[in-house]
């Protein structure tokens, strides 16, 4: 057991979180995810309609018992999205904890504390989580230019972003991007984060509900897969690289500066069902870490949660308390399956 901050402040067992993922973050693995003691979170755009999202607040809340939250992630759409009508569901729905990500959550502050909604906010820098702070956010969700989806436009990695926001912070936060096993956690722990926060790690796990494929996917590709797309947009996006993103990045090329969203249209519009539910590799930009170069098997996410936790314990007590003894400690340091 390990108690932070962070796992007191959302009653949870596990210093994990399972983030706002596009297509994944659905009741099958948001429950797993509860179920094994750690936090997990429905990602509410996922759902066509708010209505939707009520439904599959409930349908997760039959399969767990545990706490789980909502994701209402805050980029620019192709279609514009009813954002409140989103935030009456979640309250309406009685979840009590609330992932924000992509921009200011100020506006959506008021009617989630009126509701006794603990809000985590995503920031990709020091500055976007003092300001969460200042506005009133629980927590923050500190992610590293590692990261799958939406980096931010710092490039700034988790080696330094983590310790510098533990500089400044007060209220707790966890460390996202990059995070893949019981290594990740307990260097998070050693920088200043009080959890981890794992999004592609979840996504190849048994419960994932997406297509096998993207799994093979995951297990296939080496750190040097991912690529960077829509940075003259300044919406920049990390995603696993295939033929559709290769055609992107070559009219990103040709467009330069002058990229419009239209320009792009054919490589990010639709592209999460083909993807995650028809298992077509080639279909165009889909979020993924460079954690994906960590990522060896596809286990349970309790098999998962359970097996950082005990090699965190190992890694604790063992090698870094072994250096205290003077000489190197010999227990090798390795990912799980490898
Ligand atoms: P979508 O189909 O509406 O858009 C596809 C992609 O194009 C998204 O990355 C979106 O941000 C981008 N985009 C759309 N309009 C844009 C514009 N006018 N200017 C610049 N970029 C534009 O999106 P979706 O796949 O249905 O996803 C819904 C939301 O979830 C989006 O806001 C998306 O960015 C977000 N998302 C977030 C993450 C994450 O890492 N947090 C991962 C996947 C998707």
């Amino acid at each position: 057991m390990i108690k932070t901050r962070f796992t007191e402040m959302f009653g949870i067992k596990h210093p994990i979180v399972q983030g706002g993922m596009q297509w994944v973050g659905r009741a099958e693995l948001t429950s797993a995810v509860a179920n094994a003691g750690a936090l997990g979170f429905l990602t509410a755009l996922t759902q066509p309609t708010p209505e939707d999202l009520r439904k599959e607040v409930k349908r997760c809340r039959e399969m767990t018992d545990q706490p789980f939250g909502v994701n209402l992630t805050i980029l620019p759409t192709l279609v514009p999205r009813p954002y409140g009508e989103y935030i009456d569901a979640i309250i309406d729905s009685g979840v009590k904890i609330v992932e924000t990500a992509g921009n200011n959550p100020k506006p959506f502050l008021p009617k989630f504390k009126e509701a006794g909604i603990k809000v985590i906010h995503k920031c990709t820098s020091v500055r976007h989580s003092l300001k969460a702070e200042s506005i009133g956010c629980d927590a923050v969700s500190v992610d590293g230019f590692e990261c799958g989806g939406h980096p931010g436009e710092d490039d700034m990695p988790n080696m330094i972003l983590l310790p510098r926001a533990a500089e400044e912070l007060k209220i707790p936060f966890v460390a996202s991007g990059g995070m893949a096993d019981a290594r990740s956690l307990v260097a998070a722990l050693a920088m200043g984060a009080s959890g981890i926060n794992m999004g592609t790690r979840f996504i190849a796990t048994k419960e994932a509900p997406v297509h096998d494929n993207v799994k093979k996917a995951l297990v296939a590709a080496s750190e040097l897969d991912t690529r960077l797309i829509m940075r003259a947009l300044r919406n920049t996006e990390r995603v696993l690289k295939n033929s559709g993103v290769e055609r992107l990045l070559e009219i990103e090329r040709e467009k330069g500066r002058s990229l419009k969203i239209e320009d792009i249209h054919d490589q990010v519009a639709g592209v999460y069902p083909k993807v995650m539910i028809d298992g077509d590799m080639e279909a165009g930009a889909w979020s993924c870490g460079m954690v994906a170069g960590l990522i060896h098997d596809v286990p349970t996410v309790k098999e998962l949660i359970d097996r950082i936790m005990a090699e965190a314990d190992r890694i604790i007590r063992g090698r870094l308390m072994g250096f205290l003894d003077g000489v190197e400690p010999k227990q090798a340091i390795r990912a799980a399956a490898s």
